[in-house]
């Protein structure tokens, strides 16, 4: 029962695929890192890098089109640069994430200060890119090497500095540009200055909400089934009380057990007891509808929140009911009919958490008592 505004990573809207292979390549190397906040930064890193190659390779191919003597050497020694980004993954692939953002902050600066020195001097702007990658500086690096970070923004700031305040004479050639094409080519440079710095925010915040959100499946599910588990019921049990006091909404909730579970595990042992456990919750999730929530509670017990009237919550457990009885089992070439039984509260207004618990515990135990595979209403 995810409310709209919550983050979830399986509601994309980029084709499956593409997004798919974006990520493996983007999140190389996060393997390496025990921290969540480091392979945020693994990430980050590769996400700069890839950005630096993409820039790289764009500018070459502006002044290759230009034809300017200038900007057409400046496009041949910017070349090598676009391969050796690629240098930046191959190290975090290694588990060298250190050195790989060392490497992605050399390379950018080299490219940089040799496009100032030998290509456009400050006519063109390229210095605006030193300034960029001061502020990122101390985003690519994790806390525990702030030293780098800061060290670096120093470095790139003062160069920005440098250059900017003194100037750097462009070679006569790029004077040979009209005014509008070396405007362009300025608005090109600081526009992608401003993409560069708002992709690496963007990515940030991403990583950031994934990684709190897999915290968060980590501690809410149950590795077994993929239930939320019984943690999740209890906020889940919460929210939704909550709810129904403020819209007087109906809610139920049926606690399902399966029976004779033991002689499962005694019988077929107990990973097959494990595969019968992901075969009724499949069964059981399957039966609700999209906001009530199936969870394992432990063992071999399930919470279901039911989100609707009573009769309409008593018929849907017994469909449950039904359903899992007309699921036979089969497992390694055997076949078994599994039952449940359900004991079933409706709430009312007086009733909490503990108290719709207990009640429902007491109504399964009844339907226990009555011959099993059965909803018995609290
Ligand atoms: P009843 O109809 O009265 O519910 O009988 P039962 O055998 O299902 O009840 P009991 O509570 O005696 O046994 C539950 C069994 O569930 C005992 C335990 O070994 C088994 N069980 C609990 N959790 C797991 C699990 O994660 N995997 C497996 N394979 N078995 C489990
Ligand atoms: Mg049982
Ligand atoms: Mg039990």
């Amino acid at each position: 029962m995810a409310a709209a505004d919550e983050f979830d990573p399986a509601d994309r809207r980029l084709p499956e695929r593409l997004w798919r292979w974006a990520m493996r390549w983007l999140s190389m190397g996060r393997e390496h890192a025990t921290l969540a906040s480091q392979r945020r930064k693994v990430t980050q890193v590769n996400v700069a890098a890839l950005m630096a190659m993409a820039a790289a390779a764009l500018t070459s191919l502006v002044f290759w089109r230009t034809g300017n003597a200038a900007l057409v050497r400046g496009a041949w020694l910017n070349l090598p640069f676009v391969l050796a980004f690629s240098l930046v993954w191959l190290l975090n692939r290694r588990g060298r994430s250190f050195l790989a953002s060392w490497v992605l902050f050399l390379l950018v600066m080299a490219d940089i200060l040799m496009g100032i020195f030998f290509v456009q001097g400050t006519q063109l702007f390229l210095h605006y890119f030193l300034l960029v990658f001061a502020l990122v500086a101390p985003l690519l690096f994790p806390v525990s090497h702030w030293r780098s970070g800061a060290f670096l923004f120093i470095i790139n700031a003062a160069l920005f500095a440098y250059v900017d305040l003194y100037g750097v004479a462009a070679p006569l050639a790029l004077a040979q540009i009209d005014a509008a094409s070396q405007a362009l080519v300025r608005q090109a440079v600081l526009g992608s200055c401003l993409v560069l710095v708002v992709a690496l925010v963007m990515i940030s915040e991403y990583s950031a909400a994934l990684s709190e959100w897999q915290l968060q499946q980590l501690a809410s599910s149950d590795p077994l089934t993929g239930l939320p588990n019984r943690l999740a019921l209890r906020e889940a049990f919460t929210r939704e009380l909550a709810r129904r006091q403020r819209e007087f909404s109906p809610m139920s909730f049926a606690m399902a057990d399966i029976d004779f579970f033991k002689r499962v595990n005694d019988e077929w042992g107990h990973d097959a007891g494990d595969r019968a456990l992901c075969h009724v919750s499949s069964i059981l999730r399957a039966q609700v509808r999209a906001g009530e929530l199936v969870s394992r509670m432990g063992g071999e017990e399930f919470g279901v929140i039911l989100l609707t009237d009573p009769e309409k919550a008593t018929l849907a457990a017994e469909r449950m009911c039904r359903a899992v009885e007309a699921a036979p089992f089969e497992d390694e070439g055997r076949t078994r009919t599994i039952t449940i039984s359900i004991g079933l509260v409706h709430m009312e207004a007086s009733d909490d958490e503990q108290s719709a618990l207990r009640r429902a515990d007491a109504a399964l135990y009844a339907a226990k008592n009555k011959g099993r595979n059965q909803v018995v209403v609290a």
